[in-house]
């Protein structure tokens, strides 16, 4: 058995406005969650939905997160603005910005290590494309992105978590199988067993993100190292959302009830 209460956080990635966004999570006011729900809307909605959800368990976190502390660096938001403003998390090198905004290995340990030192809990985005899979390279891929983006981080007393994302199943319709996804899962935590011990690498959330809906959430779940989702379209459809929130809420009672 699991024994991580599952997390689950939704990525709006680019969308709104803010009655949409809204209405993704208007059922959540007011209703107590075992699983941890987050939501990470673009950064100008985070003061609205932060108002909006205040009677709710909610977490606001961000898609992003500057590697700059302050100073001439327009257009950035930084960690300790985040943290001030009310966030509780941050996704860090998510496959789209490492694709689109040549975000890197290395840019992500900043930011790791910034969103650390605020408080702000990183969710360092990690997974291979399909050439790399293709190519039989995983596990290599995954290697040097968490060694890589986690190198020199200190883990004492805070709180990471590591969200396997294989580019391929994102926004595609094409998850990863469970099985699948559990054996990367296990490899992730056996690299972060080396990178940080066993008594830390085992409180990691390592979730996985990439088509995740109503119909295989459970069953991701249900694996020994799946410990939340990460999701992007299906989060924006209400009922939708909330039914794989309410799934990772039957495996978070399922927890509670076996201690
Ligand atoms: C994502 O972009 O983080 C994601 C998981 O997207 P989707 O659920 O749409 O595949």
């Amino acid at each position: 058995m699991n024994k991580r209460v599952p997390i689950v956080i939704a990525n709006w990635k680019l969308n709104g406005g803010i009655d949409l966004l809204c209405s993704s999570v208007a059922a959540f006011i007011g209703k107590h969650f075992s699983a941890k729900i987050a939501i990470c809307p673009p950064y100008i909605y985070m003061r609205d939905m932060l108002n909006f959800l205040q009677h709710s368990e909610i977490i606001v976190g961000t898609q992003n997160v500057s590697k700059y502390e302050s100073g001439a660096y327009t257009g950035e938001t930084s960690a300790q603005m985040i943290k001030r403003a009310g966030g509780g998390l941050c996704l860090v090198g998510h496959s789209e910005r490492r694709q689109m905004f040549h975000e890197n290995d290395p840019s992500c340990n900043i930011k790791v290590s910034r969103a650390l030192a605020s408080n702000l809990m990183p969710v360092l985005c990690v997974g291979e494309n399909l050439q790399q899979r293709e190519a039989g390279i995983t596990n290599d891929v995954l290697f040097r992105q968490l060694h890589d983006g986690l190198a020199d981080v200190d883990l004492t007393n805070k709180e990471i978590c590591v969200a396997y994302e294989p580019v391929w199943a994102i926004g595609t319709g094409q998850a990863a199988s469970p099985e699948d996804a559990q054996l990367v899962h296990e490899y992730i935590r056996s690299e972060l067993t080396i990178l940080f011990g066993k008594e830390i690498a085992e409180r990691i959330h390592i979730l996985y993100g990439g088509s995740v809906n109503k119909t295989n959430a459970y069953e991701l779940l249900s694996q020994s190292d799946i410990d939340g989702l990460l999701v992007g379209g299906a989060s924006l459809d209400p009922e939708h959302f909330m039914q794989i929130c309410l799934h990772a809420n039957t495996h978070a009672e399922n927890i509670e009830s076996s201690k």
